[in-house]
């Protein structure tokens, strides 16, 4: 899970999205009637799934797992819990289908004060929770809200383990060329910083891109240890970008 900035809605959408929640007061503001006027409201839908693939990363992957494509919009506090946060664009986050309906589904955990115990990568900084062990591919927590987040989201589970594990051992080879193309001033090496920034399991790049220079030698091999600085310095100073994508597949 990486942090993601969401963008503001366009007026039009706004209203729209405003006439659906009076909409959804009107018929008595309950789960039922959520889920009914969420079933109706194709064009809002359309207009939400638009902005949010904007935000997500790559092919629009997963704002959860980072690995598959993102179809679904999760209602972040789920509307059966908060019918009237159905159309509220800061509820609503781009999920997989797996994660949205089959791992998370109306789980939305609460701590003893009321507060949620879930990481909104569009809300908060993932990094002051969890933590990703590039090696074991495995996600550790800082927090109880760390905790909770890998359970309820299933960021632990065998698919996602194993293919950050992969993605660690990729990220290092296309580091390596991009490294060697970037020393010679080939041009190409655009086209190696903007695979590893759109490639599945992004989080993993993102972490291999804030290892501490201390301990990279313990995390990284030789080979791809002269490449981290010079990564870390242009990705910092804002020179590697991941480019605007479209929202086509
Ligand atoms: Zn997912």
């Amino acid at each position: 899970m990486i942090p993601l900035q969401r963008c503001s809605v366009p007026g039009a959408t706004q209203t729209l999205l405003t006439r659906w929640t009076t909409r959804v007061q009107e018929a008595g503001a309950t789960a039922q009637a959520a889920r009914e006027q969420w079933t109706r409201a194709r064009a809002a839908k359309d207009q939400v799934k638009q902005l949010l693939e904007s935000m997500a990363h790559g092919a629009a992957r997963c704002m959860y797992c980072d690995d598959s494509r993102g179809t679904d919009i999760d209602h972040f506090q789920p509307l059966a819990q908060a019918p009237l946060r159905t159309f509220v664009w800061p509820n609503h986050l781009l999920a997989c289908s797996h994660c949205n309906s089959n791992v998370k589904r109306d789980q939305y955990p609460l701590s003893a004060d009321g507060s949620c115990l879930l990481v909104d990568p569009t809300a908060d900084d993932p990094a002051e929770h969890l933590f990703l062990l590039l090696k074991s591919g495995e996600y550790g927590h800082h927090t109880d809200k760390g905790r909770e987040t890998i359970r309820v989201f299933g960021l632990n589970r065998p698919d996602l383990v194993k293919g950050r594990q992969n993605a660690f051992i990729t990220a290092c080879a296309v580091l390596q060329r991009w490294h060697a193309l970037h020393q010679d001033g080939d041009p190409d090496a655009h086209r190696y910083a903007q695979a590893l920034l759109e490639s599945p399991f992004v989080d993993v790049v993102h972490t291999v891109t804030r290892i501490q220079p201390d301990r990279a030698a313990m995390i990284v091999d030789r080979q791809t240890l002269p490449a981290l600085g010079p990564w870390r310095s242009l990705y910092e100073a804002g020179h590697i970008r991941r480019a605007e994508h479209t929202t086509a597949s």
